[in-house]
């Protein structure tokens, strides 16, 4: 396989909002120089499990440019639930991690009716857990919605949302994003926006509001248009957030403080 073409650097700092580098095949100093060449300078690693989101939290007090999620994937919680302490342990120790100050966000949560890795009834129970200690660390909750729009909004709308949602690699249509900005939920568009097939992806972006939009890599996963099939990288987030600012017929400077200001305001501060 030839090597991914390297993206053309942005013409202002932006960042990747939902990364796994706990994934990616290749020394994490690496991938952030790599990052930051093409003016992607910070980035979150995300937790699907508890190994993966002590590492997540290590990653970002080892590295100032990366910040960490934490929680138990909705494909996990089985099997989460069945190890040793049980859920409540589990969920203790996502609580303890969620309050660090390097970690910005409980995630990724949510549901997954695609695959049926665990019940639906016990994905939802392990969903209104994350929302409530994404509420009381006072951090971001991120949000995997596959095939479950309906019950993710339902169950934010009963538990209560935190200040600050993100919909991680985005999947709804023209109207699930009018939804999502009423509520005043934040949309994190992956590579696949770039995807031929993909123009409701698009004319979702298209209706969301630039200032409730982030983007991802979801790396080492959805590798966007030219390097599709290969593995992903955070540097790759420059090749979506031009494909955004096309969408949007907005300048890539502007999409890029746009973006910038949106995950401040989201994730907090970045560190100096
Ligand atoms: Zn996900
Ligand atoms: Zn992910």
């Amino acid at each position: 396989m030839s090597p991914a073409r390297p993206p053309e650097p942005l013409p202002a700092a932006a960042f990747d909002s939902h990364c796994h580098l706990d994934m990616i095949d290749r020394p994490v100093p690496d991938v952030l120089a790599e990052a930051r060449a093409a003016g992607i300078t910070r980035m979150i690693t995300i937790g699907c499990d508890l190994p993966s989101s002590r590492w997540a939290a290590d990653c970002a007090a080892a590295h100032e440019d990366v910040y960490a999620a934490v929680a138990i994937h909705p494909n996990e919680t089985a099997a989460a639930a069945a190890g040793p302490g049980g859920a409540d342990g589990v969920l203790a120790e996502i609580r303890a991690l969620a309050a660090l100050p390097q970690v910005r966000a409980v995630g990724e949560t949510g549901l997954d009716y695609y695959r049926d890795r665990a019940e639906a009834s016990v994905q939802q129970d392990w969903f209104r857990a994350h929302i409530e200690i994404a509420k009381t660390a006072g951090k971001a909750l991120v949000i995997h919605d596959r095939e479950a729009h309906a019950d993710v909004l339902r169950l934010l709308a009963e538990e209560g949302a935190p200040e600050h949602v993100v919909f991680h690699c985005f999947s709804g249509d023209e109207v699930m994003a009018k939804r999502c900005a009423e509520a005043g939920y934040v949309m994190s568009f992956a590579g696949n926006v770039t995807f031929a097939s993909a123009q409701l992806l698009r004319d979702a972006a298209a209706a969301a509001p630039a200032e409730l939009i982030l983007v991802e890599t979801d790396a080492p996963f959805l590798t966007p248009v030219p390097n599709r099939g290969r593995p992903n990288v955070p540097a790759m987030t420059a090749y979506t957030l031009r494909c955004i600012a096309e969408v949007k017929q907005l300048d890539v400077a502007e999409l890029c403080a746009a973006i910038t200001a949106t995950g401040e305001r989201v994730f907090g501060p970045w560190r100096a």
